[in-house]
């Protein structure tokens, strides 16, 4: 029997009544560094040279007052036990990650006894870890744009959805920004692609630096055009973002030698800003305004309330 407790690749300790030790396997003798000589009739928690955790010492009283088997949850209890693995690539020594359970079980003399069952879990929680951030990696690339870092089309449906029931439940004002690259077709016939992903990237970044509350999201729309929408802006200040956001793009002076009269990389801007109350729609406006920003010369923006007839002023 001591030969094949001896044997087994996991932990095994019982204790008596009292919590005393009985049997205390190679295994726990070689991850705690405490021989076997040492742990024998002492009480569990003063067999160990470290504490042993509260909810361990907790769970063995509760089994052996009512003998009810227990498992010790390896999400809430990582490592109950002052047990030591060493690293075969840097020698050195990490408290290990266990699952326990505690058994109640008689001995030969039929005394009630506990037998503790321990296992070394820490590799399938590593496995846990790299799998969960991978998963949140996925999460994330699904949501965003891999060429500028900022939000993809999916994010922006899903999230404009959202933004335009708040606003209309709540009654208040929501902007939207369509903004499109000027000139970009010439831009990469001349510069070629890869320089065209790079002004697109950049043009991205740029938008993005101009944004600075939780509620304001970027993101690209389609191929060289990109949407903003922020909520609770009167339209005045609105236009000042625009306004900003067209000069951050004229500011970093990308050379565009087919965009006359700029010679640079320019955008165009259409804005609509309204509260959405029937089936208005801020995005179709938003176009509509973005087309005679083209139409009246590109590098500029062009402001339309959701309702002709209203400027729409938030305190
Ligand atoms: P306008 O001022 O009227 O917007 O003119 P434009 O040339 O920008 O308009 P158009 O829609 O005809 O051309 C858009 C061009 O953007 C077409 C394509 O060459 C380029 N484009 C779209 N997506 C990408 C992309 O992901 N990378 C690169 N490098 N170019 C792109
Ligand atoms: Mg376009
Ligand atoms: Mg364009």
């Amino acid at each position: 029997m001591e030969d094949i407790s001896n044997a087994l690749n996991l932990g095994l300790i019982v204790v008596d009544a009292e919590g005393k030790v009985l049997l205390w396997n190679n295994w726990i003798a070689k991850y705690s560094n405490i021989k076997e000589a040492n742990a024998l009739n002492r009480p569990l928690e003063q067999a160990f040279s470290e504490p042993v955790s509260s909810a361990f010492l907790a769970a063995l009283k509760n089994t052996l007052e009512y003998r009810l088997p227990v498992v010790l949850s390896t999400a809430l209890h990582r490592t109950p036990l002052p047990l030591y693995s060493v690293f075969e690539t840097t020698r050195q020594q990490a408290r290990m990650y266990q699952s326990i359970t505690i058994t109640p079980i008689r001995s030969q003399l039929n005394e009630p006894c506990c037998l503790i069952q321990i296992t070394d879990s820490s590799t399938s929680i590593k496995r846990e870890k790299i799998l969960r951030s991978h998963s949140e990696l996925l999460k994330k690339e699904a949501i965003t744009d891999s060429l500028t870092d900022i939000c993809n089309r999916r994010f922006f449906d899903a999230h404009y959805e959202i933004a335009v029931a708040d606003a209309k439940r709540q009654k208040h004002l929501l902007s939207v920004f369509m903004i499109d690259i000027d000139f970009f077709k010439p831009y990469n016939d001349y510069y070629g692609h890869i320089a065209g992903d790079h002004a697109i990237k950049q043009v991205a970044d740029a938008l993005k630096a101009q944004l600075s509350r939780a509620t304001d999201i970027v993101a690209r729309y389609g191929g060289e055009e990109f949407v903003l929408v922020m909520p609770h802006l009167p339209q005045q200040v609105a236009e000042q973002i625009a306004e900003k956001l067209r000069r951050a793009v004229f500011n970093l002076a990308i050379p565009h030698i087919n965009s006359s009269p700029f010679h640079r990389v320019t955008i165009s801007i259409g804005l609509c800003t309204g509260i959405p109350e029937r089936d208005d729609n801020l995005l179709n406006k938003a176009d509509a305004a973005l087309y005679q920003a083209k139409q009246k010369g590109r590098n500029r923006y062009i402001s339309l309330p959701l309702c002709e007839s209203e400027e729409y002023l938030e305190q």
